[in-house]
């Protein structure tokens, strides 16, 4: 009777964990049923800790999980008692038992004790309680772990719990990892969008400013009237068709009689608002195709398509009749007067250079005489007839080579080595001594002398450059390129002569100036390919100075800006050129251009330059432009 007592007490047990088991394992089954396509890692994380907490019958159950930094843990999941408060707390890695959990890999429960030294023991002992905590190790990291505080029904978590928690733990483990890397991803995801937005947003600002810089750029804030640069552009262009139809061009350059007495009896404001209506006045007599431009002070300019000198006098005449009646200012009258230069294409100059000085040196005659009208007279003007001597020598000049090329080294600011070198051209003359290119080149340019000079300083550094870049591995020489030449129509089929590989362009660099930008931009644009193609970079000389859009920049395929030395020189002392420096560096590298800052004299400025991020500096501090032996000495003392 006994053993039968015993036996069927025995089988309620065996009958009891054999359904406590089938419940586990149905638990578990559901558990990795309900995760095991779940990738939000929040409900996983609701759902383990829920089954986790019934699985060892425990009274709270938290889920630590370590933290991106590797510094903190963050319990990010929990249920049963006071889990809500606990969820979202961080703690420094090494705290706790989940510190000694993440320290050993191992899991923690009671039973651990026995294994711990004396020391561990006194301090765990107390802290710990009834408490199990497994590690949940993922695929590629660990991730923290499963907590189980408090048994709800017997005095602690046994080895049975420990190994039911441990196969749940190992589980789950996937599922959060994977749930995790796909929170990490649209995290990322999320922020890459942010990060997009915020550079559309940007970039649209920069557009709109940039739209409004170009406007400002080419028109007088004043009168509204067209500035120096969109005359000098648009003039430019009329030449070029002028001197394709065989057609002549008037120009008037206009300048207010006494208008600096005006302004100081009026002030700054009225003297503007007087401007404006004489700008609005001469502007009723202009046609659809002449432009009339604001020069700047008190001086205006147009030009007249199609009109020969009788034609533009005349012209001049009525722009003098306009300002006959009186203009009142604030209850103020004023008699304005104007004296009025002629000059015209193609009698008096071929190019814009020639025109404008003539038309200037018109408008004096005018003023002295006080004829009102003056037409440019070539006998009167002696420094034309200077420059006329000066051209015949620099044809003799070109005929007979005298032209030399001088190299100044640019040093990179990180390596401090000497990366490559500006050609610069000298002329010594019988005559007239060392003549600075300052003077040289203009002239080149005004008389149509400038694109033979510059094939032979580009085939001359090209052969230069081939010696240095074997010699003593400089990457490559600068030239500097005239607009006339680089729009020639001609240019590319010359050029193409010259650079007959990439390997030659890669040796060379062309110095351009910004105003270019100002022309056609489509044509430009293509001249500007083709340069690439041939394998040679483009940089902006004296960038700073000019007229440049950098919405047209940017389309353009310019690899570095050299920031003007007037920026340089006093820049460590004065504060505005040290940021106009600081936020063109910053410009350029966010457009994905180089920076050379022109003119260090001195070793703060070349400091200040480095810490900016500039990339490459030239200037006296270095060295001055020097002949091609000197360079070599120079350099091989380096
Ligand atoms: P750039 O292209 O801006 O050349 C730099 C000028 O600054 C050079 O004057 C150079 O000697 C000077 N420079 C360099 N470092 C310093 C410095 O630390 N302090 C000071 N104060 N000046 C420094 P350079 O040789 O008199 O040339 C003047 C301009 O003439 C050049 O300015 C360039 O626009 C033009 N130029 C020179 N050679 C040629 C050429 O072959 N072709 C063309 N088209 N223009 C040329
Ligand atoms: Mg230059
Ligand atoms: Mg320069």
């Amino acid at each position: 009777m006994k053993t039968g007592k015993k036996n069927s007490s025995n089988i309620l047990d065996l009958n009891r964990s054999l359904q406590q088991k089938e419940t586990e394992i149905e638990l578990l089954q559901q558990t990795f049923t309900d995760i095991g396509s779940e990738l939000d890692i929040e409900k996983i994380f609701q759902i383990v800790s829920e089954r986790a907490l019934s699985l060892i019958n425990a009274e709270t159950l938290l889920i630590p999980i370590l933290d991106a930094n590797c510094e903190t843990y963050t319990y990010r999941g929990g249920a049963g008692k006071n889990a809500t408060e606990i969820i979202g707390e961080s703690l420094p890695i090494e705290f706790g038992v989940c510190g000694w959990v993440w320290k050993h890999k191992r899991p923690w429960w009671q039973g651990m004790l026995n294994e711990l030294s004396d020391e561990e023991k006194n301090r765990w002992e107390h802290e710990v309680g009834n408490m199990i905590l497994v590690p949940l190790q993922g695929k590629k990291h660990f991730l923290g772990g499963i907590a189980g505080l408090n048994k709800n029904d017997s005095a602690g978590f046994d080895k049975k719990d420990l190994n039911l928690l441990q196969m749940f733990a190992s589980i789950v483990s996937i599922a959060i990892e994977n749930a995790m890397a796909v929170k990490n991803m649209e995290d990322s995801h999320a922020l890459n969008e942010n990060y997009r937005f915020k550079l559309e947003h940007l970039n649209k600002q920069l557009i709109e400013s940039s739209k409004e810089l170009e406007y400002l750029s080419l028109f007088d804030s004043v009168t509204a009237l067209p500035n120096r640069s969109l005359f000098y552009d648009r003039l430019s262009r009329e030449i070029v068709k002028a001197e394709s139809d065989g057609n002549t061009i008037g120009i008037l350059l206009i300048d207010i009689d006494n208008f600096k007495d005006i302004n100081d009896t009026l002030g700054h404001d009225l003297g503007d608002s007087l401007l404006n209506k004489i700008a609005r006045r001469f502007y009723g007599e202009v046609k659809h195709n002449e432009t009339l431009a604001r020069l700047g002070g008190d001086e205006f300019i147009i030009f007249l398509p199609g009109h020969n000198q009788k034609q533009a006098a005349r012209r001049a005449e009525k722009f003098i009749n306009n300002l006959k009646d009186t203009f009142t200012i604030e209850q103020n009258t004023i008699v304005v007067n104007a004296s009025i230069g002629v000059a015209v294409y193609p009698e008096h100059g071929k190019n814009i250079g020639n025109l404008l000085s003539h038309v200037d040196f018109a408008m004096y005659e005018a003023k002295k005489s006080s004829i009102k009208i003056c037409v440019y007279e070539p006998d009167h003007d002696n420094l034309a007839q200077g420059q006329l001597a000066m051209v015949a020598d620099l044809r003799k000049a070109l005929d007979q080579k005298q032209f030399e090329l001088y190299y100044q080294p640019i040093i990179s600011t990180k390596s401090k080595k000497i990366v490559s070198a500006e050609a610069l051209g000298r002329w010594y003359s019988k005559d007239r001594g060392n003549v600075p290119p300052g003077i040289f080149i203009r002239v080149l340019e005004q008389n149509g002398l400038i694109d033979e000079y510059t094939y032979w300083a580009i085939t001359t550094a090209l052969a230069q450059a081939k010696v240095w870049k074997s010699r003593y591995g400089i990457k490559c020489i600068a030239v500097n390129l005239s607009p006339q030449t680089l729009m020639h129509p001609d240019f590319k089929k010359k050029i193409d002569r010259i650079i007959k590989n990439k390997g030659d362009g890669e040796l060379l660099t062309f110095e351009i100036t910004e105003n270019l930008f100002l022309s056609e931009f489509d044509r430009l644009a293509k001249v500007l390919d083709h340069i690439c193609s041939l394998g040679v970079e483009l940089s902006i000389d004296d960038y700073g100075t000019g007229y440049s859009s950098l919405s047209r920049l940017r389309r353009l395929p310019v690899s570095e800006l050299k920031i003007d030395q007037t920026f340089i020189n006093e820049m460590v002392e004065n504060k505005d050129d040290q940021a106009v420096v600081h936020s063109t560096i910053e410009l350029a590298h966010n457009l994905g251009l180089t920076v050379v800052a022109e003119g260090v004299e001195n070793k703060s400025a070349l400091d200040l330059l480095t810490k900016l991020g500039c990339d490459s500096i030239q200037g006296f501090l270095i060295s001055r432009p020097l002949p091609v032996t000197k360079f070599n000495t120079f350099i091989e003392a380096q």
